[in-house]
């Protein structure tokens, strides 16, 4: 890449760089620091015809042992930056939600403390409407912008990026946010984070030694119903499935754990076998939530 790109890491293995400790090397690994870093990768990239691919936490991403070829950037400097002005909340695309939700919540400012729990930057989360019961980013997000894979900018309104359940329409990489949020009691604040947090510590593997991507499939519509994915696979009698060094969590059924020696494909193998069991067993396709590089559909 171009002269004053410094943070550029060659063949970098994405195992350091994913939640649950899997995939290949990124053919380059990039830090960016600022917006015109980002968009001299961003053009050159294009004009290369060199794949480009954001990378947050990682936590949602099941990286093939093959790695992948092109660009990887990471959002750093200034996209890693939140503030607050009265209600309102700017944060950049790479902000660590975890930094920002306790912050929001000693301020006396609703409208985050339902995201805890799950480790996400603010664009990884908003690229699949991270939330859950509690509530979901989308729901207080006033706008988005940032940069289209062309180095091109955009905006967009809450409405335009067509939030659904773990879905959105981003045209691209987001780098900048505006969230509205509304003034409440710190203390009822406080003690409704620490519910959410118990109650995630008792039903999902947290633990360092239970490395996973989250909830490897969505909650699939029965009928008019969203329905719990993990007890469907819990019900088929899914718990403890396992290929090789992946296996379904005894503790929250939607989660795959792996242990060192597992491999990417070997939670795959897995993924496949507990998709064919809650269809036999309930009808039901489950359809995975963690995302795959490279897509296999879409190379
Ligand atoms: C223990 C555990 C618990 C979890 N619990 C939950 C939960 O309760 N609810 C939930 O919704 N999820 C949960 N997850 C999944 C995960 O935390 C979320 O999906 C999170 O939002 C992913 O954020 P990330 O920054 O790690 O994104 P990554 O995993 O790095 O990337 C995910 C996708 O977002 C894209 N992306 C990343 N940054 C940007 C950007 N700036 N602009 C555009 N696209 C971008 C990536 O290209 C990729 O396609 C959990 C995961 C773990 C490991």
């Amino acid at each position: 890449m171009g002269a004053f790109i410094l943070k550029e890491f060659l063949n970098e293995p994405l195992s350091q760089h994913c939640w649950n400790k899997l995939g290949g090397p990124a053919e380059c690994l990039i830090d960016i620091d600022t917006e015109d870093e980002l968009v001299q990768v961003l053009t050159e990239s294009h004009a290369k015809r060199t794949p480009v691919r954001v990378l947050g936490l990682g936590s949602n991403l099941l990286v093939s042992e093959d790695g992948v070829p092109g660009v990887v950037i990471r959002l750093k400097g200034e996209f890693a930056h939140f503030s607050f002005d009265g209600e309102t909340m700017h944060a950049g695309g790479g902000t660590d939600l975890r930094k920002i939700i306790p912050e929001s919540v000693r301020r006396g400012l609703d409208g985050l403390w339902q995201l805890a729990g799950f480790p996400a930057t603010i664009g990884g989360a908003l690229a699949m409407n991270a939330g859950g019961r509690w509530g979901e980013i989308s729901d207080n997000l006033v706008h988005c912008s940032g940069f289209l894979l062309d180095g091109t900018p955009y905006q967009q309104t809450v409405e335009e990026c067509q939030f659904g359940y773990r879905h959105s329409q981003l045209r691209g990489i987001v780098t900048q946010t505006t969230f509205h949020l509304k003034a409440a009691d710190p203390k009822l604040l406080r003690r409704q984070l620490k519910e959410v947090m118990a109650e995630k510590a008792i039903a999902q593997p947290l633990g360092a030694n239970t490395p996973s991507s989250g909830c490897a499939f969505r909650n699939p519509l029965v009928g008019k119903v969203r329905c719990s994915a993990g007890q469907l696979i819990d019900e088929a009698g899914g718990k403890g499935m396992r290929v090789g060094g992946a296996s379904v969590s005894s503790e929250h059924a939607n989660f795959i754990v792996t242990t060192p020696e597992a491999t990417p494909e070997e939670v795959m193998d897995l993924m496949n076998q507990v998709q064919q069991l809650v269809a036999k067993h309930h009808n039901v396709n489950l359809v995975p939530e963690v995302i795959q590089w490279p897509n296999p559909k879409n190379p």
